[in-house]
């Protein structure tokens, strides 16, 4: 067999690629035609790609690289690991080091009585066990018929069966017969795209209190629990309206249903705390976490869980856990990880130096013609790509088809910003500096400078 290295010809890997890999969430016909991008190398916030170009990487991966590229820490706490104890299970009555000091760690930064964790290898398995978790709560309170989990439209919480049945993406959902049973989706706090004439404030109290509408019309002994991310990330980060989540707070204090914050994006840092929870004054029963616990450096996702929920799960076996649950490595990376950020500071440099200085520029493209809104949340920002601002018009053309010349546009100016349909985005390292701001910011205005004289070009600046 020959040995597939960094050092063949970008052609020949593609080739190989398209031959034999299947990739996620892609059009894979389309892309063979094409060749994928090879990522080789990465360092701080910059990729470095087959081609030698070397590419600022404002997505920090998928929302996940926080303490960004090339630490050697990590590989070393993971290499030690693996000569130690590779792996061990944490079924059956027996536990590791690893697992114990992360759950411990874990404990001591989650707010209030979130004290316990059930480790799972992501986010979509960490919401996996809390679809059965919560179900099975309320089972054990002599409540069975409370089943029901309210989420959201547009909302992400992964891709499995039942965490992409909890999502509220209708693409996902028209593929493979999702959602499963006993999950109503309410529609999202997007004030942009769907606030019409009211004023932000009053439209986020609105589709709040169209959860308080899902409990009575189900019934408040019928439902188990109201899933959300606190700003939703893959959805087109969706900074709700300051009125949204009070309201839903309130909602859930008043009736007697458990709250689940889906931290996956927004824990560790994401938005100036370690929780987004905690920025937004939510007070969850339940927490996802995973991409930014151990900065993607390897996969392992978790649920944080109440002192009282998981007293309760505890009267009886649950018959729930994954192979992987608290793997040695994965916690350990994690770990350091944690250390990283707590010693560095990680934390107080996005409060105090990077999320204050990328809010200004980042608000600043919204003078850009092409440019709707500009919203930011911490270390995660949008803007909404519109032909006419003062109506926030969609475009005629297919939505999506805008944004992605514009993603076209950044890759060639070696940017990485994602699309979600003419909405742009960022989440990037935390580390960021100050300078790479700039850099950052000057390559998204000079593509979206790029994008606008294509879309004149092509004749796609009007609205539908
Ligand atoms: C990415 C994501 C998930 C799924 O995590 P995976 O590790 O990809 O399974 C769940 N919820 C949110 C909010 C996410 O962004």
């Amino acid at each position: 067999m020959t040995v597939i290295t960094n050092h063949m010809p970008t052609a020949e890997l593609q080739a190989l690629d398209a031959a034999h890999h299947m990739h996620p969430f892609t059009a894979n016909g389309e892309l063979s035609q094409k060749g994928a991008r090879i990522i080789t190398r990465a360092d701080g916030v910059h990729l470095t790609d087959s081609e030698g170009n070397r590419i600022l990487d404002a997505m920090a991966g998928l929302w996940c690289v926080n303490i960004g590229y090339g630490r050697d820490e990590l590989a070393e706490v993971a290499a030690r690991q693996m000569r130690e104890l590779p792996y061990y299970n944490t079924f059956f009555q027996t536990t590791h080091v690893p697992a114990i000091a992360l759950a411990a760690k874990i404990a001591e930064l989650a707010p209030g009585d979130l004290n316990n964790v059930f480790f799972a290898g992501s986010g979509s398995e960490a919401n996996d066990t809390n679809i059965r978790m919560v179900r099975h709560y309320w089972a054990l309170k002599g409540k069975p018929a409370k089943t029901v989990i309210i989420s959201r439209k547009n909302a992400y919480h992964g891709s499995s069966v039942g965490s992409g049945s909890l999502g509220g993406m209708s693409g996902m959902h028209a593929q493979g017969g999702l959602p499963i049973p006993d999950i109503h989706h309410i529609n999202q706090p997007h004030w942009w795209s769907e606030g019409g004439d009211m004023p932000p404030e009053d439209f986020g109290l609105q589709r709040a209190r169209e959860l308080e509408e899902a409990i009575l019309e189900f019934g408040e002994d019928r439902i188990a629990a109201f899933i959300a991310e606190p700003v939703q990330g893959a959805g087109g980060v969706i900074v709700p309206p300051d009125s949204y989540w009070p309201e839903i707070q309130r909602i859930c204090d008043k009736y007697e249903i458990l709250l689940i914050a889906d931290e996956v994006i927004c824990g560790f840092g994401r938005t100036g705390n370690w929780f987004g929870s905690e920025t937004l004054n939510i007070r969850p029963d339940i927490m996802t976490i995973a991409k930014g616990l151990s900065s993607g450096y390897a996969p392992i996702g978790g649920s944080i869980v109440s002192d009282e929920v998981a007293s309760v799960i505890a009267g009886d076996e649950f018959n729930h856990g994954y192979t992987y649950s608290g793997h040695p490595v994965a916690a350990a990376v994690a770990l350091e990880n944690l250390r990283i950020m707590e010693e560095e500071n990680i934390l107080g440099h996005v409060r105090d130096v990077a999320a204050p200085y990328l809010k200004e520029k980042w608000e600043a493209l919204a003078d850009h013609p092409l440019v709707g809104e500009a919203r930011i949340a911490g270390m995660m920002g949008s803007i909404a790509l519109t032909p006419n601002k003062e109506t926030r018009a969609v475009f005629a053309a297919e939505a999506g088809t805008v944004g992605y010349i514009c993603r076209e546009r950044c890759f060639a100016n070696n940017l990485v910003m994602r699309h979600v349909g003419d909405r742009m985005i960022i989440s990037p390292p935390l580390v960021i500096t100050p300078a790479e701001i700039d850099v950052m910011i000057e390559r998204a205005s000079k593509s979206l400078d790029e994008c606008y004289a294509e879309l004149k070009k092509q004749d796609l600046l009007h609205s539908a």
